[in-house]
């Protein structure tokens, strides 16, 4: 089937990789075409602040890396990516000098979680034991049949609901404020269906799997596909931005790693009016502002527990980061913004000069907001690690704009490839998700399911279903 055939991969970021990969493993002769220097989209380590600082410029912690069905299933170990698993996924500081910590292991977190054990437990085990089962299952597009029917069921039940809804289920105003931190990564306001889908998602992994980050900063899980994918004689051509696909022939399928807005622009004359009209009506979702710091030392945080993690989640209690994030929902940037913070080099000393160390913060922000949030970082920060701004060598800001001037997929500072609301989660880009009006045209970012975050596994779903249409002829 796959003799002689070529593919063409739009977009080199974790999506197109892995899309690329399964069409080279099944013997299809692959070329990625990426715009930037260097592949990776939002995969990447640069040198942002000074020499010898390596800073992620986007994602930097990988729970779902680690956790993805399909990059399991590849020998990225053999091509240098070594994951660095600090002693907990999470550190949850509070104003009082404490903080709570999410421990991979779920008896040892009870001691954190003191009353509110029994409940965290009841709602994350079932789904912690069954990792192999469900991941598959949660990081495909929801429509699908089920092969563990009453395991997805149980899990939809939940995940339809709200985070504050979810923090009902515990006591102390410490879990709910852990809960709340951790269903902001779903982008929604958490009184939002499906917000406690992404708290409860982003608990379970933390147990199952950790949250772990990649030794050398997130350019080795980049390099690792790109090394597994030069094997299979797959080549990513860099500098290299497509401007339209009509330009492009000898191709017997086009798998774009790339936003519908993006995808209109290129394919403007192969598409239907009728798709053009539902890729047009795709929403964004907020974007990020961004800091990357070069610090003297570690950060002096008040509750010295928050040492023993690379993520720390700012924001004390349940109200204020449910505040934060219904702002930026209405529009407008948060007073107290919610701030995600990771520390890598407590863990791995390879990313700055001796005795120095990184860090990288960000917080939600509306779509393409050009507000100026560094202050109100840097408040939440010396809220919880006072004496943070006497440690700082130097910093590097990205707003929104500066983010999707790096990498053309971050539209408006969006990192996670548009909204997941119920309808975008359901129909991701539109009904017909990989697929496209032209027939060898598929469309393979995070902007299709299961959406965003690194697993690969858009571009795995997209390039399975471009080879079996493939195979029956569908394409040409
Ligand atoms: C600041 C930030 C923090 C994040 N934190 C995390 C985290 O800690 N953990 C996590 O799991 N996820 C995180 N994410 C989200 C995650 O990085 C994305 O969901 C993921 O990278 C999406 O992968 P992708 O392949 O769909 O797109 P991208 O990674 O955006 O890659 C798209 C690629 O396509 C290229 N491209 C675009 N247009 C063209 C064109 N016309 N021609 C050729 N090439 C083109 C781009 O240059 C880019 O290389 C973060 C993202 C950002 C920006």
């Amino acid at each position: 089937m796959a003799h002689g055939r070529k593919a063409l991969l739009v977009g080199a970021g974790p999506n197109g990789l892995a899309a690329a990969i399964v069409l080279a493993q099944a013997g299809l002769h692959v070329e990625v075409f990426e715009a930037e220097s260097s592949p990776g989209g939002a995969v990447r380590s640069m040198e942002l602040t000074l020499p010898g600082f390596l800073h992620d410029f986007g994602s930097a912690v990988y729970p779902l890396g680690v956790g993805s069905p399909f990059f399991s299933s590849l020998p990225l170990e053999k091509h240098g990516l070594e994951w660095v698993h600090p002693p907990a996924p999470l550190a949850h500081p509070y104003d009082d000098g404490s903080a709570i910590l999410l421990e991979r292991d779920l008896e040892a977190g009870n001691a954190w979680l003191a009353q509110d054990g029994p409940a965290w437990r009841a709602l994350t085990q079932p789904y912690v034991r069954r990792w192999q089962d469900f991941a598959p299952e949660v990081l495909r597009p929801v429509l699908a049949v089920p092969k563990h029917p009453w395991l997805m069921a149980r899990f939809g039940m939940k995940a339809l609901r709200s985070a504050t809804s979810i923090a009902g289920h515990f006591s102390s105003e410490r879990t709910r404020a852990l809960f709340a931190g951790l269903a902001a990564h779903s982008f929604l306001a958490l009184d939002e269906p499906l917000s406690g889908a992404f708290g409860l998602l982003m608990a379970i992994t933390a147990h199952a799997v950790g949250w772990p980050i990649p030794r050398g900063g997130s350019q080795a899980l980049t390099n690792a596909l790109c090394g597994y994918l030069s094997t299979l004689g797959g080549t990513v051509k860099t500098s290299s931005r497509v401007d339209s696909i009509e330009s492009l022939s000898g191709y017997d399928v086009i798998l774009c790693d790339l936003p519908p807005r993006q995808l209109l622009r290129l394919a403007a004359r192969q598409l239907t009016d009728g798709h053009k009209r539902k890729l047009q009506d795709f929403r964004l979702g907020p974007g990020v502002f961004k800091v990357d710091y070069a610090l003297q030392s570690p950060l002096p945080w008040r509750a010295s527990d928050c040492l023993r993690s690379a993520t720390v989640h700012l924001g004390a209690s349940f109200e204020e980061i449910a505040q934060s994030e219904s702002a930026v929902r209405s529009g407008k940037p948060a007073d107290k913004p919610f701030v995600l913070l990771v520390q890598p080099t407590l863990f791995d000393p390879s990313r700055a000069p001796a005795g120095k160390h990184i860090a990288w913060a960000y917080c939600h922000v509306p779509n393409g907001s050009t507000v100026d949030m560094l202050p109100r970082i840097e408040a939440q920060i010396e809220r919880f690690a006072p004496g943070f701004r006497e440690i700082v060598l130097a910093r590097h800001v990205f707003n929104s704009a500066d983010l999707e001037q790096r990498d053309a997929n971050l539209i408006g500072g969006d990192i996670g490839g548009g909204l997941m609301d119920l309808r975008q989660v359901l129909f991701r880009p539109t009904r017909r998700q990989y697929a496209t009006s032209a027939k060898k045209i598929y469309i393979c970012s995070s902007s299709t399911p299961p959406g965003g975050g690194v697993h690969g596994m858009c571009g795995y779903h997209a390039a399975k279903l471009a080879l079996s249409q493939l195979s029956r002829g569908t394409p040409r």
